[in-house]
């Protein structure tokens, strides 16, 4: 079988014997032996012109490489094509022309897309679907009974205030001038939209210990309207949330127009201190968030020295037993000065040292200072990060009207309600 076969459109002998010589391949098939240069001058043509007037005049194909799919015969546009088409016919054994090849690519995306479309279908179908079942497990039915003001105790009053004062003030849309101060007001009635409520506390376990309180005293419901990926399900039930995904719903059985004077009357409860379990409950609140505190602030430093920290139960007992003698400010204090002790040492030693360790370093300065009775240094200043978390402005404010000047004193001197233990009362 000749390599190549050609089929002239022209009746001009000239042309046909130029477009002849210009094909013609010597014995092996392989090289063309009539250079352009030599043909130019036997048939007046410029050399560079020569492949455009074959083209013209003449179709050079090939009697064996035939496109797989639709079977027409591989034609040529050069020299050059063609030994590129032997070298890629002996190599692969087969050819596909353009356009079949552009059909089957064509219909390979069209396949892709549905198979894209079909499983977005899918996905949005399963959405609706964990959709539905939040909105029923969620649903709340109406003209349920819900607690008073007056019938809150001070840890569920202070949880209440701290859940709607996280996240910040909710700002309105309003583009309003720069001079003009943010509101703040909790009347707004977006705070009791649903919506995700986090950094209540300190801690992230403080926080869901805050939620699930709430919740379960009827102050805060999960939404029907959450959105599916702050749930976990399993097949048709839903089996966890994140407390920090989902959206809730305070007060949600306190008719919608009721709750800001609601949280109005609990505020000025907490203000006037008539709470039954004042003296009771008092003291264990302002230790849940002073250690919370501490635990966050040694984090942070940890953090800052360059070591991740998760807070264990050595870190919470030895805060427990801090702020019961010592302020804030001090306890701080003796976080940063053991922190950075701990992060110094730990940079001459040859191995990676657990940052846990701080804690222990912690404890052996402060029993230190004390042995030698030395005095119990404080910062001067409340450190800039991390900030006041929304329960600790809540309870201080509310409770005794004092901000920032809680931090500095310990809680003997803070003027605080008197700590009865249990044998005392
Ligand atoms: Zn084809």
């Amino acid at each position: 079988m000749p390599p190549l076969e050609l089929k002239f459109l022209t009746e001009d002998a000239r042309l046909i014997e130029l477009a002849r010589l210009y094909w013609e391949l010597d014995q092996e098939g392989k090289r063309f032996p009539h250079q352009l240069k030599n043909l130019a001058p036997d048939f007046s043509v410029p050399a560079n012109k020569i492949l455009d007037t074959v083209l013209e005049t003449c179709e050079a194909f090939s009697p064996e490489i035939a496109c797989e799919t639709c079977g027409r015969s591989r034609s040529y546009r050069s020299r050059s094509d063609y030994s590129e088409a032997q070298r890629h016919y002996r190599r692969y054994g087969s050819w596909q022309c353009w356009d079949c090849y552009m059909e089957e690519e064509r219909r390979r995306r069209e396949e892709e897309r549905r198979r894209r479309e079909l499983a977005e279908q899918q996905a949005l179908a399963l959405r609706r679907h964990h959709k539905e079942l939040i909105r029923k497990a969620y649903a709340r039915e109406e003209g349920r009974d819900y607690l008073l003001p007056t019938e809150l105790s001070l840890t569920s009053a202070v949880y209440l205030l701290s859940g709607i004062k996280a996240g910040g003030p909710v700002r309105d849309h309003r583009p309003r001038s720069f001079w003009e101060p943010p509101a703040e007001s909790i009347e707004e009635p977006e705070v009791f939209s649903p919506r995700i409520i986090k950094g209540i506390s300190p801690t992230k376990a403080f926080d869901e210990e805050i939620l699930d309180r709430l919740k379960a005293r009827g102050l805060a419901a999960v939404s029907p309207e959450s959105e599916p990926e702050a749930f976990e399900f399993y097949d048709d039930s839903i089996v966890g949330y994140d407390t920090e995904k989902v959206l809730w719903q305070l007060l949600p059985d306190v008719p919608a127009d009721e709750r800001p004077s609601f949280v109005r009357q609990v505020k000025e409860r907490l203000g006037r201190r008539e709470y039954k379990n004042w003296h009771d409950e008092w003291p264990r609140l302002w230790k849940q968030i002073a250690v919370a505190e501490c635990l966050q602030f040694l984090v942070c430093t940890l953090n800052d020295c360059g070591y991740s920290y998760t807070p264990d139960a050595e870190a919470s007992d030895l805060f427990g037993n801090l702020i019961d003698n010592y302020s804030l400010a001090q306890v701080f204090r003796q976080i940063d000065k053991a922190t950075r002790d701990f992060a110094d040492f730990a940079r001459q030693q040859r191995w990676p040292m657990r940052a846990g360790r701080a804690v222990g370093q912690l404890r052996g300065n402060v029993e230190y200072y004390r042995s030698q009775g030395w005095e119990i240094f404080a910062f001067c200043y409340r450190p800039m990060s991390p900030a006041r978390s929304a329960i600790s402005k809540v309870f201080f404010n509310t409770t005794l009207g004092i901000g920032e000047e809680y931090f500095f004193k310990a809680p003997q001197d803070a003027g605080l309600p008197e700590i009865h233990t249990e044998e005392e009362a």
